[in-house]
């Protein structure tokens, strides 16, 4: 390896807008994970779904194609349940149904014991009434914790609201602030990492502030995918800006096999 040059020992890969929308693999998408595998590179799927348990979204990938263990998947709302487990705390989850697996042995107790609010995208949930309880809730001294941020995202029907107006909402109706956990946290991406020198690891994704800024911010490489929620401009939204911007997720792996086969560039 040439000097000054820094091996690649970890690829983090978003999932929602990066492999896959919805039902549907992204072109190209599922034979180029394939390609990244085999180069022995190891591979983290970070994502900020929040709409499903970690095992709904494995036997969702699985379906599509994709090959990965259910244990590389390293998701927000099971690092909410982790947060609320070591901090013993009682929560109110305006949480999808489908997502509420995750979150087994906390939802047992009474709304009159409930001492957290914990909100991910649930568009069942964000109506008056909940949102009301919820905001009743924050008053008493409650923490509120986001599973994540997230202005919008990518549907097949086009772009939609995510959960971060709906946190934003609470906070400013309670004067609190939030405790996010999934990206871009510094916490949620250390943990991912496990250990690895950011310095030697590219994160690939769709969404240049929660993917790519919150990556670069750990001193990992960002690498900004065009699909999903991706919107012109969106490279310059950010500084510094991604390390790299790649029509799609092919693309980006393709630049990293290139790059890990020939680490000096020259
Ligand atoms: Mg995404």
């Amino acid at each position: 390896m040439a000097a000054g040059t820094v091996q690649i020992k970890t690829v983090l890969i978003d999932l929602s807008g990066t492999l896959h929308v919805e039902d549907t693999a992204l072109p190209g998408a599922v034979q180029a994970l394939k390609r990244l595998r085999d180069s022995k590179i190891p591979i983290k799927f970070v994502t900020n779904t929040t709409k499903e348990s970690r095992r709904c979204l494995y036997e969702r990938l699985i379906r599509l194609g994709f090959e990965l263990q259910q244990e590389e998947i390293w998701s927000s709302l099971w690092a909410a349940q982790d947060l609320l487990r070591s901090r013993n705390l009682r929560p109110m989850l305006l949480v999808d149904d489908a997502a509420l697996e995750d979150f087994s042995g906390l939802t047992e107790c009474g709304e009159n014991e409930q001492n957290a609010v914990v909100i991910g995208l649930a568009p069942d949930k964000f109506n008056y009434l909940d949102l009301n309880k919820a905001f009743r809730l924050l008053l008493t001294g409650a923490p509120l914790i986001a599973i994540h941020y997230g202005r919008y995202y990518k549907r097949s029907d086009g772009l939609a609201l995510g959960p971060g107006p709906f946190v934003k909402g609470l906070e400013y109706a309670s004067d609190c602030s939030s405790e996010i956990v999934g990206k871009p946290s510094r916490a949620f991406f250390e943990s991912a990492l496990g250990g690895i020198d950011p310095a030697h690891a590219v994160m690939i994704g769709d969404d240049v502030r929660d993917d790519i800024g919150g990556a670069q911010a750990l001193g990992m490489r960002g690498f900004l995918v065009q699909t999903g929620k991706y919107r012109p401009g969106d490279e310059s939204r950010i500084s510094p800006a991604p390390a790299a911007v790649c029509p799609n997720f092919a693309d980006a792996v393709d630049l990293i096999l290139k790059e890990h086969a020939n680490p000096g560039g020259c």
